[in-house]
């Protein structure tokens, strides 16, 4: 498989960072049970505690409050299903630009209205909290995985602790490219995940309030202090580690990748009269940019820059690999046409000026079907 010139789908998975890799290949030897007490087990036990001592100082928290799990999705599945189960809580809250595993925990009655940026309408909130018998369990994502905005965390929480609510923070796209601190957001849990910034698939974890209840999802050995059994994927876990050690270098370079994105928008805009940036005058993470090129649909854009070399995404991809229109897009009220025709793109640690000049001669010809 040939690999695409111009990388700009971050947001879908990032390309593991070379200290990562190096873990890797340390690890490959080191095949113990960290359960087990004998030298083969205690050295897994010392790299699986090494990276959650990284995860907890990166976040700042203790050691304690990492749990690790196999990814973003499951991390969420844990927080929402355990708070709800260990508080009584009555209704999961979300707004409708969620990630699809926080979305499979709300009923349709409980999703939470946005304004055209996709950002939270608070007294809509208000509302829905008052509504609803406490304690609910509002869920929030920091940045959106498809147009990069951010939601007023603190407000939400102050909101949601005044009607006596329990929160959980979607962090995963906005770890590592922002700073983020678990005390600053003031949620009773946060999720992450390894691959959005350069660790291995399959791994994540999910950061608790000291003292929480969680009632587990998996049961069994014990392990991550039972909050979360099944012997632990060292490995994953190692690379996730000396992925978090490379935060200070991650978050300083975003100055430069949100130049590249703001210098990719200009000339997209400077191409063509029938774009539109969604979400361009909210808060926004600096990688991420969603486009509509009216008139083009999302599958022939990504498509068509494929076939040039340049990797993007468009929507949510069902597992069928049909792309269908973007649910947050259409949770912001954008019209399906419009949804129907946009594509994210997102960078990242790898990314150079030459990939925003590649990306923009590869799209240049796609503007001349836009619709006027
Ligand atoms: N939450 C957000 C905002 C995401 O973007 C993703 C991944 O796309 C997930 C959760 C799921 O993470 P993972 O792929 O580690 O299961």
């Amino acid at each position: 498989m040939v690999q695409p010139v111009t990388y700009l789908d971050y947001n879908a998975t990032a390309p593991l960072l070379p200290e990562a890799e190096a873990a890797v290949r340390t690890c490959l030897t080191c095949f113990g049970n960290p359960s087990s007490v004998h030298q083969a087990g205690r050295r897994a036990r010392v790299l699986v505690e090494d990276a959650r001592e990284a995860v907890a100082y990166a976040v700042g928290t203790k050691p304690a409050q990492v749990v690790f799990t196999s990814g973003g999705t499951e991390s969420n599945s844990l927080a929402l299903r355990g708070l709800s189960h260990s508080y009584s809580c009555a209704a999961v809250l979300a707004p409708g630009t969620e990630h699809a595993s926080v979305l499979a925990h709300t009923g349709a009655q409980s999703l939470l209205a946005v304004d055209r940026h996709g950002v939270v309408d608070l007294a809509g909130l208000e509302r829905e909290l008052a509504s609803v018998p406490a304690p609910a369990l509002v869920s929030i994502m920091l940045a959106n995985n498809e147009t990069g905005v951010m939601q007023p965390v603190p407000e939400i929480v102050g909101l949601a602790r005044t009607y006596g609510a329990m929160i959980h923070c979607d962090a995963v796209q906005a770890f590592g490219k922002m700073p983020l601190l678990f005390s600053d957001l003031g949620v009773d849990s946060m999720s992450l995940s390894a691959h959005k910034i350069g660790g291995l698939k399959g791994t994540g974890a999910l950061i608790l309030r000291d003292g929480l209840k969680l009632n587990p999802d998996l049961t069994g050995g014990g392990q991550e202090r039972g909050r979360r059994a099944g012997t632990e994927n060292v490995l994953g876990i190692a690379a996730f580690g000396a992925a978090v050690r490379q935060m200070p270098r991650l978050l300083e370079g975003m100055a430069k990748v949100m130049s590249f994105r703001d210098a990719l928008e200009e000339g997209m805009l400077a191409l063509s009269s029938a774009i539109l940036i969604h979400g361009r005058n909210a808060m926004r993470i600096g990688n991420t940019s969603c486009v509509t090129l009216r008139g083009v649909a999302s599958e022939t854009q990504v498509m068509r820059l494929d076939l040039a070399g340049v990797a993007v995404s468009a929507g949510s991809a069902c597992s069928s690999g049909k792309i269908a229109p973007s649910h947050v897009l259409l949770a912001m009220g954008v019209d399906a046409g419009d949804a129907g025709a946009a594509i994210r793109i997102s960078l990242g640690w790898n990314t150079a000026a030459d990939d925003i000049a590649r990306f923009l001669e590869a799209w240049r010809p796609l503007t001349r079907s836009a619709a006027a």
